[in-house]
């Protein structure tokens, strides 16, 4: 049996092909220079009139993204930070320098046969006006619940008015279901307020990581390429407690964690896939669109979580 590498190797490379080997592990080095790269994203906001923890998860939030130095992209959906002191937080987004982009005022899904085109694109402006003096305020679409229409019409009647209003798309290549381990993890420590939260940031981090390297070996099969990523999370419970580990964990896996404006210059972004009903992540719809078996719909969702996080007992 063979254990140890050196071994392996010289199994594998007898002493003339010694410098194969050599110019084997520089490929493998040389590789690790184009390691992936992901953006950071964060969803909703926070509401202090509902969130009486609302401003402490924020400066943990913030806390963790500076620690680390990584710019990230807040898209606040204009109800729930509409109070002067929702407001005050999403302002120390910006003025610590994060990107703040455009997630409707009312975070209705577009899918819905009830929302027609132009309440729609009215609500996209009333968040504008609410956020459009913020420093990093950037003209960037995320669609609430990654919906973007649920008929042609509604779908290419956005795009149009998105080019003609200078709106660019917020897409998103990783989705996860952190707002459903969010939601779990709030309930438990509210019974159990001091009790270790290590399971359930393990599990946690695992569900991360499981989906970041679905989405990225989806990406290989469809684009023929690892993109620049953008994961989408929110500013909730769990990434206010985890956020360090979460950046920690895709770091010492060789993930490059890059500015947002960054990420969203690939091509990717740019793209327009003619799915219906319209979004979801990109990957995920490129990957529809080329037919590709075995796509779970919805893409990410609690239902898929929920026997896991019971059987951890949380
Ligand atoms: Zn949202």
């Amino acid at each position: 049996m063979i254990s140890h590498p050196r071994q392996l190797a010289a199994r594998l490379f007898p002493r003339p092909w010694r410098p194969a080997l050599v110019l084997a592990l520089l490929l493998t080095a040389c590789s690790a220079a184009f390691a992936q790269r992901i953006a950071l994203t964060f969803d909703d906001g926070l509401d202090p009139r509902k969130q009486p923890q609302a401003a402490e998860w924020n400066a943990a939030l913030l806390n963790a993204l500076d620690a680390a130095k990584v710019q990230a992209m807040l898209f606040p959906a204009g109800r729930v930070v509409d109070s002067p002191q929702g407001l005050a937080l999403v302002r120390q987004w910006a003025e610590q320098g994060h990107l703040i982009g455009n997630h409707t005022y009312a975070h209705r899904n577009f899918a819905s046969p009830r929302v027609s085109l132009p309440d729609f694109t009215a609500d996209v402006m009333a968040a504008e006006a609410l956020f459009r003096q913020l420093p990093g305020w950037t003209r960037r679409l995320r669609f609430p619940y990654l919906k973007e229409g649920d008929g042609a019409d509604k779908r290419d009647g956005m795009r149009d008015w998105m080019a003609l209003h200078d709106y660019r798309s917020g897409g998103v290549s990783i989705s996860t279901s952190d707002w459903y381990y969010s939601e779990r993890f709030a309930a438990w420590r509210k019974k159990h307020p001091k009790a270790d939260a290590g399971k359930m940031r393990d599990a946690y981090l695992a569900h991360l990581w499981s989906r970041a390297q679905y989405y990225d070996g989806l990406a290989r099969k469809v684009l023929g390429r690892s993109p620049a990523h953008v994961l989408l999370l929110h500013t909730n419970e769990i990434n206010a407690a985890f956020l360090p580990e979460v950046i920690a964990l895709f770091r010492e896996r060789g993930w490059e964690i890059v500015a947002p404006e960054e990420a969203f210059e690939d091509p990717l972004y740019k793209q327009q896939i003619d799915t219906l009903p319209a979004g979801e992540g990109v990957v995920w719809a490129v990957a529809r669109r080329a037919g590709r078996p075995g796509l779970r719909y919805p893409a990410e969702d609690g239902l898929y979580e929920k026997a896991r996080l019971d059987r951890l007992g949380f």
